[in-house]
């Protein structure tokens, strides 16, 4: 990546996206990059620049296993070349071989937007013909709107029941003014990003600018909770014999007392029901313990064992406190079961998915940079000069290239002295996202002539525009072949 010298650092809107990568986890994308086998251009050039837990989607591709990808769009105006990024993103993916989603978020455009149902109606239509122009194969892949999906809807409810206001309070800033509808929609977003994992739990992967982050781990928090129990990273070592998925089985029967002593202020009423629990599993636990000695673990007490198999973590955290003074000798032996962590998770999921729980695996995201403005800035779509619509006249395309800003210097001599700062260009960027395409040489060329002084802007934004019109005649060229296919099409979208 680093030889199509695109800096993600280099500019200060980016610099301010280092600290989610220190606060909240987001890795560098460049740490995976090597993973990928095929990396798309936006990932080569470090404009998608972060991702969290994308490694099980890498493997998942190398290994041709089940995986998906899906993004949501809000219709609230005409998409733009911003978007193009993101359709961009859904589309590779589903090249890759993952089960691709595109959603239309109409029912957050109404309710946190306000706009009306004929505007989304007709900004929706207009979404789902770009994607599909740019490569989006509806056949293999699956469209929806929120407002239609019956089963996203159900999720939704589901995943209401696991939320709660003051963490919508802290996480989006709600308060007492916000509409209920509003709530909803984030709920739906949330059944959105799992929907892909529905029918069976697979790695997911959400494409999403940083903004978008604090959804994306209150998604991933929510499928955790969802799993309502952990099976015991102990058991993952060992063959499970039928009287220990009985156990599991029980165990989930049981999951709403689970649920109640997550937080575990009755340390003692929770053990009295392990206590019961316990007598109707002897066999089982006998046979694990037995294993765990073979295996040479020393089995622990058995109410903190059976923790140490189906709580949740916070719960065994919990009672772990609560057996004061013996702490440390219980953490060694969590230690010592946290063996086989992958394993572990994989048959709760297994197991949780033949009792009709979701088994959902936390999504994935990938992040990347958002586009400077064409007059610098953000690119904001209620600046037209900023951005290029999709649908712009390719001629008002052109103009609007021909009069952006640039990083070049005052002066053509200074230029051809010092150099034209394409870190700073939004023309350049327009290069690296958008125009070069697939071509990495081509991206680098324009780099190295800007800065080594080579190239002056004024040709450098004329072969720029040129380029962007031809791309806009093109893309509404398809847009205009799909429209007219679109009734025909045989997928659930009511446009
Ligand atoms: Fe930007 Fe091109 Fe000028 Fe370099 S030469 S600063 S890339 S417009």
């Amino acid at each position: 990546a680093d030889d199509v010298a695109l800096d993600p650092w280099g500019s200060s809107t980016v610099s301010d996206y280092r600290k989610l990568f220190e606060q909240f986890g987001i890795e560098e994308f460049d740490a995976v990059l090597d993973e990928v086998p095929n990396p798309h251009y936006l990932m080569r050039r470090g404009v998608i620049f972060g991702h969290r837990d994308y490694r099980p989607i890498a493997a998942a591709m190398r290994n041709d296993e089940p995986w998906a990808v899906l993004s949501g769009f809000m219709p609230t105006g005409d998409p733009h070349i911003g978007h193009k990024m993101v359709f961009d993103e859904i589309i590779w993916h589903q090249q890759q071989g993952g089960d691709a989603y595109g959603l239309i978020a109409d029912l957050e455009a109404h309710s946190a937007r306000g706009l009306s149902w004929e505007e989304i109606d007709e900004h929706a239509r207009s979404y789902v013909l770009s994607l599909l122009a740019l490569g989006f194969d509806p056949e293999e892949g699956t469209l929806y709107r929120q407002s239609t999906n019956r089963e996203v809807q159900d999720l939704a409810f589901e995943l209401g029941i696991e939320a709660n206001f003051s963490e919508f309070q802290a996480i989006y800033g709600f308060d007492g003014e916000t509409d209920i509808s509003h709530m909803q929609s984030v709920t739906t977003q949330m059944a959105d990003i799992l929907y892909p994992q529905l029918d069976e739990p697979k790695p997911t992967v959400i494409p999403v600018g940083p903004d978008q982050d604090p959804h994306m781990r209150f998604a991933r928090d929510l499928a955790e909770r969802m799993r309502f129990f952990k099976v015991t990273d102990a058991f993952a070592s060992f063959e499970l014999t039928d009287a220990e998925r009985e156990l599991v089985a029980v165990a989930y029967d049981h999951r709403e007392e689970y649920a109640e002593d997550e937080a575990m202020p009755r340390c003692g009423e929770a053990g009295d029901w392990l206590a019961d629990y316990e007598t109707s599993a002897t066999e089982a636990r006998q046979s694990a313990v037995e294993k765990l000695r073979n295996a040479g673990k020393e089995p622990l007490r058995p109410r903190v064992r059976f923790f140490a198999r189906h709580a949740t973590d916070e719960a065994f955290d919990a009672l772990v406190e609560a057996i004061d003074g013996e702490k440390r000798r219980y953490e060694s032996h969590i230690d010592a079961f946290e063996m086989d962590h992958e394993a572990a998770e994989e048959l709760a999921r297994e197991v949780e998915a033949d009792h009709g729980g979701y088994g959902f695996i936390p999504p994935s995201s990938i992040y990347h940079r958002f586009m400077t403005g064409l007059t610098g800035g953000k690119m904001s779509s209620s600046v037209p000069a900023s951005h290029i619509s999709l649908l712009d006249d390719p001629e008002d395309g052109y103009d609007k290239v021909r009069s952006a800003t640039t990083g070049g210097r005052e002066t053509a001599e200074e230029q051809r002295e010092l150099g034209g700062k394409a870190d700073e260009c939004p023309v350049y960027e327009l290069y690296a996202y958008l125009l070069s395409g697939d071509d990495d040489e081509f991206a680098k060329e324009v780099y190295d002539e800007c800065v080594g002084g080579e190239r002056l802007c004024g040709g450098c934004k004329e072969q720029a525009a040129e380029l962007m019109k031809e791309f806009l005649a093109d893309h509404q060229e398809k847009r205009e072949e799909w429209a007219e296919k679109l009734d025909e099409l045989d997928f659930e979208f009511d446009v």
